[in-house]
């Protein structure tokens, strides 16, 4: 399905919304005044791809961090501000985007502040709707609902533009698919601006994984959402590489390899979790597009070879390597994974090769 048309922001250098490639998000879970921590923890989200941050910005000892912070990383920086509106203006000068909580963030005069900073320093505001804080109006009259929800972005959605603000995204979080689903459906033909996706507090991998991919998956898949994040409890890395992987399998984002594996049964002869696992260390740098079947025995290696660009088929202490559907060669044990890996570095290359070539 097409993607909904959104106006078009920038968070620093990435562009959030229109045509833009779909960022990922993450958040460090350090006290962002340790700065040294902080940035540790941001330099493992970059390293794994991560597009975009945000750091809560819970005192003043945080918003003086930022600076220095931001001058030592080298993706976007979101500051994540709750109940205190000061602590949004002292952030303003020195990062990329705000992120506010208008239930608990109060008074209309207290976001006109915000506002006013933001439009200073020209970097876009997030609001960030959670189904727990709600404002009281909202919460009284609908309860923690999509409905509560969806009313409580269009009143701040309103209010940002009688401010004359529209450089803006939102976010409709709740704890549980359905929620979520239902108050990003509602909301989306009523405003332009562009949709962050979440579910948040979702849980350990296991449960956050499946959450996201049903509630972010379905609304990908839809053509909703245009940045997102996939929360999870103790991990960071995980958070990225859960997200990209929700944006290859919606169809999202063609970016890297897309993996055919077999479950194994009472054939299989080798060691394909052990070796699989081996084969996605060695090729977490790819980059093009490209289809990979990893299989454990020769029943349907072949079939399954015909769809991918580059197949491996596992055997008793031997393999075959196909590429587009032909045999190259078989070889024995470590042999077998070593050319393996070689000849996806080659298609790799060739691909980015012949994008430059024209072809
Ligand atoms: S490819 Fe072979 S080992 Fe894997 S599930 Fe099919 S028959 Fe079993």
């Amino acid at each position: 399905m097409q993607r909904y048309q959104t106006k078009q922001i920038h968070v620093g250098s990435v562009a959030i919304g229109g045509d833009a490639p779909i960022s990922v998000q993450s958040m460090t879970f350090t006290k962002t005044a340790n700065i040294s921590a902080t940035k540790a923890q941001i330099d493992r989200l970059t390293f794994a791809g991560c597009d975009i941050v945000r750091v809560a910005v819970s005192d003043e000892e945080d918003a003086k961090a930022l600076q220095q912070l931001r001058a030592q990383i080298t993706i976007p920086l979101v500051a994540d501000i709750h109940f205190r509106y000061k602590l949004a203006l002292a952030a303003a000068p020195f990062v990329d985007c705000i992120r506010i909580n208008p239930g608990n963030i109060g008074s209309k005069d207290k976001i006109k502040a915000v506002v006013e900073a933001c439009k200073d320093h020209q970097i876009p505001i997030r609001i960030g709707v959670n189904a727990g804080s709600l404002e009281s109006q909202f919460e009284k009259k609908y309860g923690p609902t999509p409905e509560g929800m969806v009313q409580s972005a269009l009143y701040n959605v309103k209010l940002l533009e009688d401010f004359g603000f529209t450089t803006l995204k939102v976010s409709l979080k709740a704890s549980d698919v359905p929620r979520t689903i239902a108050a990003y459906r509602t909301l989306r033909p009523l405003v332009p601006y562009p949709f962050h996706l979440g579910v948040t507090e979702a849980g350990t991998l296991f449960d956050s994984s499946i959450k996201s991919s049903m509630a972010l998956g379905l609304l990908l898949m839809e053509g909703i959402g245009d940045t997102m994040r996939v929360s999870i409890t103790g991990s960071l890395e995980e958070e990225v590489q859960v997200a990209k992987s929700i944006l290859k399998f919606s169809g999202r984002q063609q970016e890297g390899i897309y993996y055919v594996s077999c479950p194994t049964c009472g054939r299989i002869e080798a060691d394909l979790i052990g070796s699989l696992e081996k084969i996605k260390q060695n090729l977490t740098h790819i980059k093009a597009p490209l289809h990979v079947s990893v299989m454990g025995c020769a029943v349907n290696a072949l079939g399954e070879a015909k769809s991918a660009d580059i197949a491996i088929a596992f055997g008793k202490g031997s393999g075959l390597i196909i590429k587009k559907g032909e045999v190259l060669c078989r070889l024995r044990g470590d042999e077998l994974i070593a050319r393996f890996v070689q000849e996806v570095e080659l298609a790799d290359k060739e691909y980015f090769e012949n994008l430059a070539a024209g072809k």
